[in-house]
C-alpha cells in the first residue's frame, strides 16, 4: 500500500471524530438532519484546524446513499469514492492554482450538467480567496442562480481577500485554532493507532509546536517517527530545533542573577547545535513570565518586566537579523548589565573629566564677558515702554508713525500675527479724535479688507490703545481717499523716507529716529535693502545698528 502521510490516513470520517470545531459540525448537521442546504457555505480560518475535512464530511452527509443525513454511513458506494477522492460528483478545487477566469468558466459549463448516481454536485473550492476579480465575478454570477443540485463550499485563510458580494451569498463559519487539550487528544489517538511509544512530554512539545493545527500537529509527530522510534521530549526537542527545558531554565536564571558571560556561552552553544534561537527566545519569555506569575505578593517584578519586555522585542528583531545570535547577545548584555551607580571609573578618568570640566567653565565666563555689553541695551529696549511725548493728538501720530514697526511687533507677541500681516501694508495717517487712521495702497485692497473685518480690527485696537496709552478705534482708509484735514498740520507721510518709519535705534527718544535714519552713512544702506525691508516685514523686528571697533 502507497505510504500515506498521517493526517491523511487519519482524517475523520465521521462528524464524531472530528476534534474540536464543535460549534460547526453541530451546525451542519443539524441542517443536513433537516434538510436545509444551503447553494454556498463559507469555511474560513486558521490553517489544518479541518475546513476541508468537513467540506469533505459536508459532502458525503449531502450523497450517502442514506442521505441527506447527519451521519453519513462511510459504507456506500459514494461514501466510499468521497473519502477516496474517487467521486464525480465532489469535486475539490484549489483555487491557488486555479485562480483566473478560464477555469471559472470551465466550472460554469460543468456546474450544469446533473450529478451522477447522487442528489447533489459538491464544488470544494480551496484558498477561495486566491481567485482574480474576474473569476469571482464569474463565479458571483452562478451563485446568484445556482441550479438546485449543486453545492459550494469555499474554504479560505484569508477571509478579508474574499469580497463581499460573495459573502453575502454564504452561510459562513469561523473555524478555532485547536487548544492544547484538542491537540494532544488528537495525537495521543493517532500515536496509539499507529502503535508509537510517545511519551506525555514529547506529545505536549509537538502540541505547543503545531500553533493550533491538528495538521502540523501530526506531521511533527511524523517527523519525530521518522528520526527515532520512541517519542521523547529529547527527539521531540532535536526535530524541533528547540532548546531543552534544562537550558531554557539555565539561561532564565544565568539572565536573573546578570552572569553575561555564562548568557553568552549559552547562546553560542545552542546556536552551534543548530537550535532555533527565536523559538528558544520565545521559550525563555514564557519561563520568565511562569516565574513571574509564581512571586509572592511584594516581591519585586521589575527584572522579571525588564526582561520580558527585552526578549519580546529581541524575538521580533530577530525576524529580520542577518544573524539570529546578534539580537540574542545584544539582549542578554544589556540586561546583565550592572546598574550605573555600581559602575565606576578608574581615578584617572574623572581627573580629567574635571580638568576639562573646569576648563569648559572658564571659557564659558570669557565668552559671557564678551557678550555683556552688546545685549544690555536690547534688554532694556525690551523692558522700558515707550510712551507718546504728550497726550495730544499731535504727540500721539508722531509717536504713532515713528513706531509704526514696534506696533506690529506688539501685535506678532500677542500672537496676532494675522492682524500684523494685514496692517504690514497700511501706514498711520493720524490720530484724531479717538481714532487712528491708517491709510492702505489701492492694489492692497484685501489687506484693508481683511483687518477690517471685527474680529481682527477690535485685536488691532485692544492692542493699539495699550500701545498709545489711551482708547483707540481704528479707521482704514486707501491712499486716495487721505484728506488734508485727517493729516492736518502732521508731517506728510508720504514725505516719509521709504522704510525709515520702524527703524528707530535703540534707546533713542522717538523723534530722532528720523534723525537717524537719514544721518547714517552712505555705506550702511542695511534697512533700505529689499531683502532687509522683506525680512521685517516677515519677522519683524528692529534694525539695529552696532558700531565698529574704530567709531
Ligand atoms: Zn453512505
Amino acid at each position: 500500500m502507497a505510504y500515506l502521510a498521517l493526517y491523511r490516513k487519519w482524517r475523520p470520517q465521521t462528524f464524531a471524530d472530528v476534534i474540536g470545531q464543535a460549534h460547526i459540525c453541530q451546525a451542519l448537521q443539524n441542517s443536513l438532519k433537516q434538510g436545509r442546504i444551503s447553494h454556498a457555505y463559507l469555511f474560513s480560518g486558521p490553517r489544518g484546524t479541518g475546513k476541508t475535512t468537513i467540506a469533505r464530511l459536508m459532502a458525503k452527509g449531502l450523497d450517502c446513499a442514506h442521505g441527506p443525513t447527519d451521519s453519513p454511513c462511510g459504507e456506500c458506494q459514494e461514501c466510499r469514492a468521497i473519502a477516496n477522492g474517487s467521486s464525480l460528483n465532489v469535486i475539490e478545487i484549489d483555487g491557488a492554482s486555479n485562480r483566473g477566469i478560464e477555469e471559472i468558466r470551465e466550472l460554469r459549463e460543468q456546474v450544469r450538467f446533473a450529478p451522477v448516481g447522487a442528489p447533489y454536485k459538491v464544488y470544494i473550492i480551496d484558498e477561495v480567496h486566491m481567485l482574480t476579480p474576474e473569476a469571482f465575478n464569474a463565479l458571483l454570477k452562478t451563485l446568484e442562480e445556482p441550479p438546485a443540485h449543486v453545492v459550494f463550499i469555499f474554504a479560505t485563510t484569508d477571509l478579508h481577500k474574499v469580497p463581499a458580494t460573495i459573502l453575502s451569498r454564504c452561510q459562513r463559519y469561523d473555524f478555532k485554532r485547536l487548544n492544547h487539550a484538542q491537540l494532544m487528544e488528537g495525537l495521543k489517538k493517532v500515536a496509539s493507532a499507529e502503535g508509537i511509544a510517545a511519551d506525555e512530554a514529547g506529545l505536549a512539545m509537538i502540541a505547543k509546536h503545531a500553533e493550533g493545527g491538528m495538521r502540523d500537529a501530526l506531521s511533527l509527530l511524523e517527523q519525530c517517527m521518522i528520526y527515532s522510534e520512541a517519542l521523547t521530549v529529547e527527539t521531540a526537542a532535536d526535530v524541533l530545533g528547540v532548546a531543552p527545558a534544562e537550558e531554557i531554565r539555565r539561561f532564565t536564571e544565568n539572565l536573573l542573577g546578570k552572569d553575561d558571560k555564562a548568557c553568552l556561552e549559552q547562546i553560542n552553544r545552542l546556536y552551534g547545535s543548530g537550535r532555533d534561537l527565536m523559538q528558544f527566545t520565545r521559550d525563555v519569555v514564557d519561563e520568565l513570565r511562569g516565574q513571574m506569575l509564581q512571586l509572592e505578593p511584594g516581591q519585586r517584578q521589575e527584572s522579571f518586566l525588564e526582561a520580558i519586555r527585552k526578549l519580546s522585542d529581541c524575538a521580533r528583531e530577530m525576524r529580520y537579523a542577518v544573524d539570529a545570535r546578534i539580537p540574542l547577545e545584544l539582549a542578554a548584555l544589556e540586561l546583565t548589565a550592572k546598574p550605573k551607580q555600581e559602575q565606576s571609573l578608574p581615578s584617572e578618568d574623572i581627573n580629567s573629566l574635571k580638568e576639562k570640566i573646569r576648563t569648559l567653565e572658564q571659557q564659558l565666563r570669557n565668552l559671557s564677558a564678551k557678550e555683556t555689553p552688546r545685549e544690555e541695551p536690547q534688554r532694556e529696549s525690551a523692558s522700558v515702554r515707550k510712551r507718546p511725548s504728550g497726550a495730544g493728538d499731535q504727540e500721539r501720530t508722531q509717536f504713532l508713525i515713528d513706531n509704526w514697526e514696534d506696533y506690529l511687533q506688539a501685535l506678532r507677541s500677542e500672537r496676532l500675527v494675522q492682524c500684523a500681516a494685514f496692517l504690514c501694508e497700511g501706514r498711520p495717517v493720524a490720530v484724531q479724535a479717538g481714532t487712528a487712521v491708517i491709510r492702505f495702497p489701492r492694489e492692497r485692497g484685501f489687506h484693508k479688507a481683511s483687518i477690517e473685518q471685527p474680529k481682527h480690527r477690535e485685536a488691532a485696537e485692544r492692542v493699539l490703545s495699550k500701545f498709545i496709552g489711551t482708547n483707540l478705534e481704528m479707521e482704514c482708509v486707501f491712499d486716495d481717499e487721505v484728506s488734508p484735514e485727517m493729516t492736518g498740520s502732521h508731517q506728510q507721510p508720504e514725505k516719509r523716507e521709504k522704510g525709515s518709519a520702524g527703524i528707530t535705534q535703540v534707546n533713542e527718544p522717538p523723534n530722532a529716529s528720523k534723525t537717524a535714519a537719514q544721518n547714517r552713512p552712505q555705506n550702511e544702506p542695511a534697512a533700505e535693502n529689499e531683502t532687509v525691508q522683506a525680512a521685517l516685514k516677515i519677522f519683524g523686528g528692529k534694525v539695529v545698528r552696532i558700531p565698529d571697533a574704530s567709531e
